[in-house]
């Protein structure tokens, strides 16, 4: 068996600059706030940008490894830190996922782990699909024997708007294999993912 393996993970849909700017500039019209002026004549770029950026997960190569070792305790990424763009507002929510597995057949590098969660968090997204799409990736691609997933996110579609409940802060989870069917095993990612 090769070394490595590589997994290619989703592509991002395609970007059409020249109609997303032009639809901010219809936009900020229909607003009432016209794209002229020293300040917003180049607001419809600069908004392309800023959701270019949003949307496009940076390349990077999931490299997995064979478990030589045979290593069987959890391995968990604490706080890593994520931004996303809810796709019910096109508002950002951002906070940190802790991500965990118990390694099967293969293992991958620990910064990998927030490659994934970067990887995901790049597009349209709900939460809850987030915290799963992860959970699933890894479940699938490590042949892990658990996975577990906690996402904790500030919304600004609910923290600027709506409810305006500031500093509220969302919690999904999604667990996989061991770490949903065993109590003791769960039990153990949870404390580490609260880090207590
Ligand atoms: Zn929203």
């Amino acid at each position: 068996m090769a070394a490595e393996n590589v997994v290619p993970l989703r592509t991002a849909p395609r970007i059409d600059r020249f109609r997303a700017e032009r639809a901010v500039t219809e936009l900020l019209a229909a607003l009432g706030y016209p794209a002229d002026g020293e300040h917003r004549a180049n607001t419809p770029q600069r908004v392309t940008s800023a959701f270019e950026e949003l949307l496009t997960p940076s390349a990077f190569l999931p490299t997995t490894f064979p478990n030589d070792e045979g290593y069987d305790e959890l391995v968990v990424a604490r706080q890593v830190p994520f931004r996303s763009l809810c796709e019910h507002h096109l508002l950002p929510f951002a906070g940190t996922a802790h991500v965990g597995y118990l390694p099967g057949s293969r293992i991958v590098g620990l910064s990998k782990l927030a490659r994934v969660v970067e990887h995901f968090a790049a597009g349209l997204q709900v939460q809850e699909r987030l915290t799963q799409q992860v959970a699933d990736w890894l479940h699938d691609n490590l042949a892990a024997r658990g996975v577990g997933v906690v996402v904790e996110a500030e919304h600004l579609c609910m923290s600027l708007r709506g409810v305006r409940a500031a500093g509220a802060r969302t919690v999904t989870s999604a667990l996989r294999g061991d770490l949903r069917t065993d109590a003791r095993t769960r039990d153990e990612f949870l404390s580490l993912a609260r880090g207590s």
